[in-house]
Protein backbone atom coordinates (compact mmCIF):
# COMPACT_ATOMS: atom_id res chain seq x y z
CA UNK A 1 0.00 0.00 0.00
CA UNK A 2 1.03 3.65 0.15
CA UNK A 3 2.33 5.97 -2.42
CA UNK A 4 6.22 6.54 -2.59
CA UNK A 5 8.98 7.51 -5.06
CA UNK A 6 12.29 6.02 -5.37
CA UNK A 7 15.02 8.06 -7.26
CA UNK A 8 17.62 5.73 -8.98
CA UNK A 9 19.12 8.32 -10.65
CA UNK A 10 19.93 12.06 -10.25
CA UNK A 11 22.60 12.82 -13.20
CA UNK A 12 22.03 14.33 -16.44
CA UNK A 13 23.83 13.82 -19.81
CA UNK A 14 27.04 11.92 -18.25
CA UNK A 15 26.68 9.12 -15.07
CA UNK A 16 29.54 10.39 -12.68
CA UNK A 17 31.12 7.61 -10.17
CA UNK A 18 27.81 8.43 -7.69
CA UNK A 19 25.66 9.49 -10.30
CA UNK A 20 23.07 7.61 -12.38
CA UNK A 21 20.87 8.96 -15.36
CA UNK A 22 17.63 9.90 -15.08
CA UNK A 23 15.09 7.39 -13.85
CA UNK A 24 12.69 6.47 -10.55
CA UNK A 25 9.35 4.36 -9.32
CA UNK A 26 6.11 5.42 -8.01
CA UNK A 27 4.85 2.71 -6.23
CA UNK A 28 0.90 3.63 -6.12
CA UNK A 29 -0.64 0.61 -3.96
CA UNK A 30 1.76 -1.47 -4.93
CA UNK A 31 1.30 -0.91 -8.65
CA UNK A 32 4.92 0.19 -10.02
CA UNK A 33 5.37 2.77 -12.45
CA UNK A 34 8.77 3.48 -13.92
CA UNK A 35 9.11 7.28 -15.16
CA UNK A 36 12.49 7.15 -17.58
CA UNK A 37 15.22 4.53 -17.88
CA UNK A 38 18.43 6.28 -18.34
CA UNK A 39 21.49 3.85 -18.97
CA UNK A 40 21.83 2.03 -16.04
CA UNK A 41 18.42 1.95 -14.51
CA UNK A 42 17.12 -1.96 -14.13
CA UNK A 43 20.64 -2.19 -11.95
CA UNK A 44 19.48 0.61 -9.77
CA UNK A 45 15.67 -1.23 -10.12
CA UNK A 46 18.00 -4.33 -8.38
CA UNK A 47 19.49 -2.24 -6.03
CA UNK A 48 16.86 -0.79 -4.54
CA UNK A 49 14.75 -4.17 -4.60
CA UNK A 50 11.85 -3.31 -6.91
CA UNK A 51 10.84 -6.49 -9.17
CA UNK A 52 11.44 -5.37 -13.01
CA UNK A 53 8.59 -8.00 -13.49
CA UNK A 54 5.99 -5.77 -11.11
CA UNK A 55 6.57 -2.71 -13.45
CA UNK A 56 3.47 -2.43 -15.53
CA UNK A 57 4.11 0.63 -17.50
CA UNK A 58 6.80 3.00 -18.79
CA UNK A 59 6.78 6.61 -18.98
CA UNK A 60 9.37 8.15 -21.10
CA UNK A 61 9.84 12.27 -21.04
CA UNK A 62 11.42 12.66 -24.01
CA UNK A 63 14.23 11.16 -26.45
CA UNK A 64 17.39 12.13 -25.41
CA UNK A 65 19.83 9.41 -24.27
CA UNK A 66 20.05 9.48 -21.06
CA UNK A 67 16.30 9.13 -20.41
CA UNK A 68 16.16 6.18 -22.30
CA UNK A 69 19.05 4.39 -23.33
CA UNK A 70 18.25 2.04 -20.76
CA UNK A 71 14.91 0.30 -22.02
CA UNK A 72 16.90 -2.72 -24.53
CA UNK A 73 18.63 -4.01 -21.31
CA UNK A 74 15.48 -3.46 -19.05
CA UNK A 75 12.92 -5.14 -21.84
CA UNK A 76 15.57 -8.03 -22.84
CA UNK A 77 15.90 -8.92 -18.29
CA UNK A 78 12.47 -8.67 -17.88
CA UNK A 79 11.95 -11.36 -20.50
CA UNK A 80 14.77 -13.78 -19.67
CA UNK A 81 13.19 -13.64 -16.26
CA UNK A 82 9.68 -15.00 -17.69
CA UNK A 83 7.39 -11.83 -17.57
CA UNK A 84 4.19 -12.65 -19.42
CA UNK A 85 2.32 -9.93 -18.15
CA UNK A 86 1.74 -6.85 -20.85
CA UNK A 87 4.36 -3.98 -20.59
CA UNK A 88 2.69 -0.61 -22.15
CA UNK A 89 5.80 2.65 -22.59
CA UNK A 90 4.37 5.93 -23.02
CA UNK A 91 6.81 8.08 -24.93
CA UNK A 92 7.23 10.12 -27.91
CA UNK A 93 6.72 8.88 -31.12
CA UNK A 94 9.98 7.15 -32.28
CA UNK A 95 11.09 4.78 -29.59
CA UNK A 96 8.75 2.12 -30.84
CA UNK A 97 10.75 2.12 -33.89
CA UNK A 98 14.00 2.19 -31.72
CA UNK A 99 13.14 -0.84 -29.66
CA UNK A 100 11.63 -2.70 -32.33
CA UNK A 101 14.85 -2.47 -34.77
CA UNK A 102 16.77 -3.67 -31.68
CA UNK A 103 14.58 -6.62 -31.14
CA UNK A 104 15.04 -7.28 -34.94
CA UNK A 105 19.18 -7.33 -35.15
CA UNK A 106 19.60 -9.35 -32.03
CA UNK A 107 16.60 -11.62 -33.11
CA UNK A 108 15.13 -11.39 -29.39
CA UNK A 109 11.73 -10.26 -29.29
CA UNK A 110 10.28 -10.86 -25.89
CA UNK A 111 7.66 -13.28 -25.25
CA UNK A 112 5.31 -10.42 -22.96
CA UNK A 113 2.77 -8.15 -25.18
CA UNK A 114 4.45 -4.32 -25.36
CA UNK A 115 2.22 -1.68 -25.85
CA UNK A 116 3.46 1.92 -27.36
CA UNK A 117 1.53 5.23 -26.56
CA UNK A 118 2.85 7.99 -28.28
CA UNK A 119 2.46 11.42 -26.09
CA UNK A 120 1.94 14.57 -27.45
CA UNK A 121 3.38 17.96 -26.94
CA UNK A 122 -0.68 19.67 -27.72
CA UNK A 123 -1.21 19.94 -23.54
CA UNK A 124 -2.77 18.12 -20.39
CA UNK A 125 -3.27 14.65 -21.50
CA UNK A 126 -5.02 11.66 -19.48
CA UNK A 127 -2.79 9.25 -20.22
CA UNK A 128 -3.55 6.59 -17.55
CA UNK A 129 -6.22 5.78 -14.83
CA UNK A 130 -7.15 3.48 -12.46
CA UNK A 131 -10.01 3.55 -9.56
CA UNK A 132 -7.87 5.52 -7.36
CA UNK A 133 -4.90 7.04 -9.68
CA UNK A 134 -4.74 9.03 -12.64
CA UNK A 135 -1.52 9.46 -14.41
CA UNK A 136 -1.29 12.69 -17.21
CA UNK A 137 1.42 14.62 -19.13
CA UNK A 138 1.89 17.67 -19.73
CA UNK A 139 3.82 19.60 -22.46
CA UNK A 140 7.87 20.98 -21.47
CA UNK A 141 10.06 22.84 -23.62
CA UNK A 142 13.20 21.05 -24.94
CA UNK A 143 15.41 20.41 -27.82
CA UNK A 144 12.88 17.52 -29.00
CA UNK A 145 9.17 17.03 -27.90
CA UNK A 146 9.37 16.58 -24.45
CA UNK A 147 6.51 15.68 -21.58
CA UNK A 148 6.23 15.78 -17.61
CA UNK A 149 4.29 13.64 -15.38
CA UNK A 150 1.79 14.29 -12.72
CA UNK A 151 0.65 11.25 -10.44
CA UNK A 152 -2.27 12.88 -8.99
CA UNK A 153 -4.83 10.58 -6.47
CA UNK A 154 -8.62 10.39 -7.18
CA UNK A 155 -10.51 12.18 -4.36
CA UNK A 156 -11.96 9.32 -2.95
CA UNK A 157 -15.77 8.94 -1.13
CA UNK A 158 -16.00 8.81 2.56
CA UNK A 159 -16.59 5.72 4.27
CA UNK A 160 -19.75 4.22 6.28
CA UNK A 161 -18.82 4.71 10.21
CA UNK A 162 -19.43 0.80 10.82
CA UNK A 163 -19.49 2.21 14.36
CA UNK A 164 -23.23 3.05 14.07
CA UNK A 165 -23.98 -0.48 13.72
CA UNK A 166 -23.56 -1.10 17.08
CA UNK A 167 -26.23 1.65 17.98
CA UNK A 168 -29.11 0.84 14.99
CA UNK A 169 -29.98 -1.60 12.42
CA UNK A 170 -29.20 0.00 9.20
CA UNK A 171 -29.71 -1.69 5.68
CA UNK A 172 -27.54 -2.37 2.93
CA UNK A 173 -29.36 0.06 0.77
CA UNK A 174 -29.16 2.58 3.73
CA UNK A 175 -25.35 2.57 3.79
CA UNK A 176 -24.97 2.53 -0.09
CA UNK A 177 -26.70 5.71 -0.16
CA UNK A 178 -25.08 6.91 2.90
CA UNK A 179 -22.13 6.46 0.75
CA UNK A 180 -23.42 8.30 -1.37
CA UNK A 181 -23.64 11.28 0.69
CA UNK A 182 -26.91 10.49 2.05
CA UNK A 183 -28.19 11.70 5.67
CA UNK A 184 -29.58 8.98 8.10
CA UNK A 185 -32.58 9.30 10.01
CA UNK A 186 -32.92 6.41 12.55
CA UNK A 187 -35.80 4.52 13.52
CA UNK A 188 -36.31 6.22 16.99
CA UNK A 189 -35.93 9.41 14.95
CA UNK A 190 -32.67 11.02 15.34
CA UNK A 191 -31.10 12.64 12.68
CA UNK A 192 -27.43 12.40 11.36
CA UNK A 193 -25.86 14.57 9.02
CA UNK A 194 -24.29 12.32 6.45
CA UNK A 195 -20.61 13.77 8.44
CA UNK A 196 -21.77 12.14 11.04
CA UNK A 197 -21.98 8.73 9.81
CA UNK A 198 -18.89 8.67 7.53
CA UNK A 199 -15.28 8.79 8.31
CA UNK A 200 -13.72 11.78 5.41
CA UNK A 201 -11.53 9.86 2.72
CA UNK A 202 -7.93 10.44 3.04
CA UNK A 203 -6.37 13.99 1.30
CA UNK A 204 -5.94 12.88 -2.31
CA UNK A 205 -1.88 13.31 -3.06
CA UNK A 206 0.11 13.94 -6.12
CA UNK A 207 3.49 14.12 -7.52
CA UNK A 208 4.95 15.99 -10.60
CA UNK A 209 7.92 15.26 -12.53
CA UNK A 210 9.38 17.98 -14.65
CA UNK A 211 12.71 16.95 -16.79
CA UNK A 212 14.33 18.08 -19.11
CA UNK A 213 12.69 21.56 -19.55
CA UNK A 214 13.58 25.28 -20.17
CA UNK A 215 12.44 27.12 -17.52
CA UNK A 216 8.35 27.39 -18.02
CA UNK A 217 7.11 29.88 -15.57
CA UNK A 218 3.36 29.15 -16.78
CA UNK A 219 3.47 25.94 -15.70
CA UNK A 220 2.73 27.23 -11.91
CA UNK A 221 -0.81 27.39 -12.69
CA UNK A 222 -0.79 23.54 -14.05
CA UNK A 223 1.08 22.51 -11.27
CA UNK A 224 -0.60 24.72 -8.29
CA UNK A 225 -0.60 22.40 -5.04
CA UNK A 226 1.17 18.94 -6.16
CA UNK A 227 2.23 17.68 -2.96
CA UNK A 228 6.00 17.36 -4.45
CA UNK A 229 7.26 18.60 -7.78
CA UNK A 230 10.17 16.75 -8.83
CA UNK A 231 12.30 19.43 -10.84
CA UNK A 232 15.60 19.78 -13.07
CA UNK A 233 18.16 22.05 -12.12
CA UNK A 234 20.88 21.00 -14.34
CA UNK A 235 22.75 24.77 -13.41
CA UNK A 236 22.98 26.82 -10.93
CA UNK A 237 21.93 30.34 -11.74
CA UNK A 238 25.07 31.62 -12.56
CA UNK A 239 25.07 29.61 -15.68
CA UNK A 240 21.55 30.87 -16.71
CA UNK A 241 22.75 32.01 -20.52
CA UNK A 242 23.73 28.10 -20.81
CA UNK A 243 20.39 26.85 -19.32
CA UNK A 244 19.01 28.57 -21.55
CA UNK A 245 20.94 27.45 -24.48
CA UNK A 246 20.76 24.02 -23.55
CA UNK A 247 16.50 23.98 -22.63
CA UNK A 248 17.39 23.54 -19.25
CA UNK A 249 16.46 25.26 -16.05
CA UNK A 250 18.57 26.68 -12.85
CA UNK A 251 17.77 25.71 -9.21
CA UNK A 252 16.96 29.38 -8.71
CA UNK A 253 13.95 29.21 -11.61
CA UNK A 254 12.75 25.81 -10.18
CA UNK A 255 12.20 27.34 -6.86
CA UNK A 256 10.63 30.24 -8.51
CA UNK A 257 8.40 27.70 -10.15
CA UNK A 258 7.58 25.78 -6.78
CA UNK A 259 6.97 28.82 -4.88
CA UNK A 260 4.72 30.09 -7.57
CA UNK A 261 2.93 26.94 -7.51
CA UNK A 262 2.74 26.61 -3.96
CA UNK A 263 4.14 22.75 -3.89
CA UNK A 264 4.34 21.36 -1.14
CA UNK A 265 7.80 20.45 -1.43
CA UNK A 266 10.38 20.73 -4.22
CA UNK A 267 13.04 17.61 -5.15
CA UNK A 268 15.72 18.64 -7.56
CA UNK A 269 17.69 16.66 -9.80
CA UNK A 270 19.21 16.13 -13.50
CA UNK A 271 22.11 17.43 -12.02
CA UNK A 272 24.83 18.40 -14.67
CA UNK A 273 28.33 16.21 -13.83
CA UNK A 274 30.19 19.54 -12.74
CA UNK A 275 29.02 19.29 -9.75
CA UNK A 276 30.46 17.37 -7.22
CA UNK A 277 28.11 17.95 -4.41
CA UNK A 278 24.44 19.21 -5.72
CA UNK A 279 23.77 20.46 -2.01
CA UNK A 280 24.79 23.84 -3.88
CA UNK A 281 21.66 23.81 -5.97
CA UNK A 282 19.35 22.94 -3.22
CA UNK A 283 21.22 25.95 -1.25
CA UNK A 284 20.52 28.18 -4.16
CA UNK A 285 16.92 27.14 -4.49
CA UNK A 286 15.89 27.50 -0.57
CA UNK A 287 16.92 31.17 -0.34
CA UNK A 288 13.48 30.96 -2.86
CA UNK A 289 11.63 28.45 -1.55
CA UNK A 290 12.70 26.94 1.60
CA UNK A 291 11.36 23.75 1.72
CA UNK A 292 13.15 22.25 -1.31
CA UNK A 293 14.82 19.03 -0.68
CA UNK A 294 18.87 17.19 -3.10
CA UNK A 295 17.55 14.13 -4.76
CA UNK A 296 20.24 11.49 -4.48
CA UNK A 297 20.37 8.22 -5.60
CA UNK A 298 18.26 5.70 -3.38
CA UNK A 299 16.02 8.89 -1.90
CA UNK A 300 12.73 7.64 -1.32
CA UNK A 301 9.91 10.24 -1.38
CA UNK A 302 7.00 9.34 0.50
CA UNK A 303 3.17 10.82 0.16
CA UNK A 304 1.29 8.74 1.90
CA UNK A 305 2.44 5.54 4.10
ZN1 LIG B 1 18.40 14.73 -19.66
Amino acid sequence: MGFDITILGTGSAIPTKDRFLSGQVVNHDEHLFLIDCGEGTQMQLRRYKKSLNRISHVFISHLHADHYLGLPGLLSSMDLLGRVTPLTIFAPKGLDEFIHFNFKISSATPRFPITFVHTQTQGKMLLLENEKLQVFSFPLKHRVPCTGFIFAEKQGKPKFDKRMLGRYFITPEEIIAIKEGADYTAPDGTFFPNSEVTIAPAKPCSYAYCSDTLYLPHLASELQHIDVLYHEATFAHDLSERAKATFHTTATEAAQLASEARVGQLVLGHFSSRYTDPEVLAEEARQIFKNTAKGYEGMVISLRP
